[in-house]
């Protein structure tokens, strides 16, 4: 019976011998072993009763395990819900009731504190753990390794995916066979990955980043990936070699570059490199080309549109920008108070759509409306501008525009004066309640390795490129900036440590 995603994605492989995943002690899962795997779930998971269109909401460690999980739930048509590692109890109460789960799979650690919140939800509760054990394997194990895939559309859904939480509380991204599959296609063709790939995998699969762009780029060009529980640089650097390919977010790259095991030699071979889910800072791309000949590919996207914007594969890959709208994905740039197109080259609120874009957020219609336009158009929270080769530039988030005197400021253009000044490694700007301006301008340093920073001095130059309404009132030197698991300054948290330094 028709399934596009799995179908598509995981199907094709059937019976395949050819390496799907090599895992850090040194085995390798081929694809028809993969989908055995698979199979065995979803035989377990049709034991759970639970009906196409419930929602799976799992709490693991990386594992193959976990991503057969991924591939059953699309093959019993179960909405898969992967949730950060990070999360304690209580913000797991959040999501599990929030999404209404019927079935909870979390670590045995975890299965104590999460059976009465599963309870309560008359969810079941079932484990499984790093090492690939725990109650559903101990299931899947002792079912046949066929199952008939159930039926579905493109249009039906396939997960639901929580935001990072970066700019508030997370939304559940209610994502679709077609928007899945049909970005897992174009970035195949755009990236050019074919079935001799193998991806360096170094990166979480509870985010769109690892799940969606690296697995499922992996899966529909039938290539393999070296597939490792986190960005361990030992580890990273030994299975290197092995590699075609890598994708990771912006504190991969700087610490690759922060230890000189990391040499062109290491990395001459590689096809390519990729990143997102954070700005990658110019001076990183150019290190890391001048330490390996190679310039890094950076992309833009987001939880409930996987990717819409790349830099060329061939052609420039211009550093400090995100490049060009994916094929068959429209970009505006719009005034974010009227909604108004705004003339090219201004900076303004980035809209997307294309069959890329989620179909709402999981029971918050107001947010959805408020997000989501009528015509189709997504209004991504970003502010950013397309120059006049129509590169695509961030210039950061809505919510982190600083408004001080009736004056916009853009953190990003305050940050990158910043990150100019001697000694500094890098820099966040956020607005703070102040009793005159509404909001005052605070910089918050990081020196170099080893550097003391000498805040006046750089406080003078400052004042010397800017205008006066973008100075800081204050520049203060931390030993590093609050960063979530996928590498985003936390400026919300900075916001609320320096709330009332000026009130
Ligand atoms: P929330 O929506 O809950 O506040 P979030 O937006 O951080 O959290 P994600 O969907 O994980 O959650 O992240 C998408 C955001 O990451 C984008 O909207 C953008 O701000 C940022 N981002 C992704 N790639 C890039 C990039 N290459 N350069 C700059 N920012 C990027
Ligand atoms: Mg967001």
């Amino acid at each position: 019976m028709a399934n596009p995603l799995y179908d598509r994605l995981f199907g094709i492989h059937a019976g395949k011998d050819t390496p799907f995943l090599y895992l850090p002690d040194g085995q390798t899962l081929t694809h028809a072993a993969f989908l055995d795997m698979t199979a065995q779930i979803a035989n377990a998971l049709t034991g759970y009763e639970l009906e196409p269109g419930d929602r799976v909401a799992v709490q693991v460690e990386k594992s193959p395990e976990m991503l057969a999980l991924y591939a059953a739930c699309a093959q019993t048509g179960l909405i898969f819900l992967p949730l950060n590692t990070a999360y304690t109890t209580t913000e797991l109460r959040y999501f599990i009731e929030n999404s209404g789960a019927e079935l909870v799979v979390c670590d045995a650690a975890k299965e104590q504190d999460l059976t009465p919140i599963a309870a309560a939800q008359n969810a079941r509760l079932e484990t499984l753990n790093a090492d690939g054990t725990g109650s559903l394997m101990r299931r899947a194990l002792g079912m046949l390794p066929a199952f008939e895939p159930v039926k579905r559309t493109e249009d039906d859904l396939a997960a639901f995916l929580y935001t990072s939480g970066t700019t508030g509380r997370s939304k559940g991204a209610m994502l679709t066979q077609a928007n899945l599959l049909s970005n897992a296609q174009t970035l195949v063709q755009e990236w050019h990955f074919t079935k001799d790939d193998v991806l360096l995998h170094a990166l979480p699969i509870f985010h769109t980043h690892g799940l969606f762009v690296a697995t499922n780029v992996v899966l529909a060009s039938g290539g393999s990936m070296i597939f490792l529980p986190k960005f361990d640089l030992d580890e990273v650097l030994r299975w290197m070699p092995k590699a075609t390919s890598m994708m990771g977010v912006p504190t991969f790259y700087t610490r690759l570059l922060g230890d000189e095991r990391f040499t062109g030699d290491l990395s001459r071979h590689m096809r390519l490199f990729i990143s997102g889910s954070a700005p990658l800072l110019a001076e990183t791309h150019e290190r890391f080309e001048a330490r390996t000949g190679h310039r890094i590919l950076e992309r833009y996207g987001m939880t409930e549109t996987n990717m819409n914007t790349s830099n060329p594969y061939d052609g420039e890959r211009r550093a400090g920008t995100v490049g060009f709208p994916l094929p068959g994905i429209e970009l505006k740039v719009t005034d974010p108070e009227t909604g108004a197109d705004l003339p090219q080259g201004e900076i303004g609120m980035i809209e997307v759509r294309g069959p890329n874009v989620f179909s709402g957020y999981w029971q918050m219609p107001e947010k959805t409306a408020a997000e989501l336009r009528e015509d189709g158009f997504f209004i991504t929270g970003d502010l950013g501008r397309v120059d006049e080769d129509g590169y695509v530039h961030i210039v950061g988030r809505g919510k982190d525009l600083i408004i001080s005197g009736g004056y916009n400021i853009y953190p990003k253009e305050v940050e990158l004066v910043l990150d100019d000044q001697p000694g500094v490694l890098e820099s966040a700007v956020i607005g703070v309640p102040h009793p005159d301006f509404g909001e005052t301008v605070l910089g918050i340093l990081v020196p170099k390795p080893g550097e003391a920073l000498d805040p006046d001095s750089i406080l003078t130059n400052v004042q010397n490129v800017l205008a006066r309404f973008k100075h800081p009132r204050k520049l203060i030197v931390v030993d590093e900036l609050p960063r979530n698991t996928m590498g985003k300054v936390q400026k919300n948290a900075l916001r609320e440590t320096y709330e009332s330094l000026f009130t």
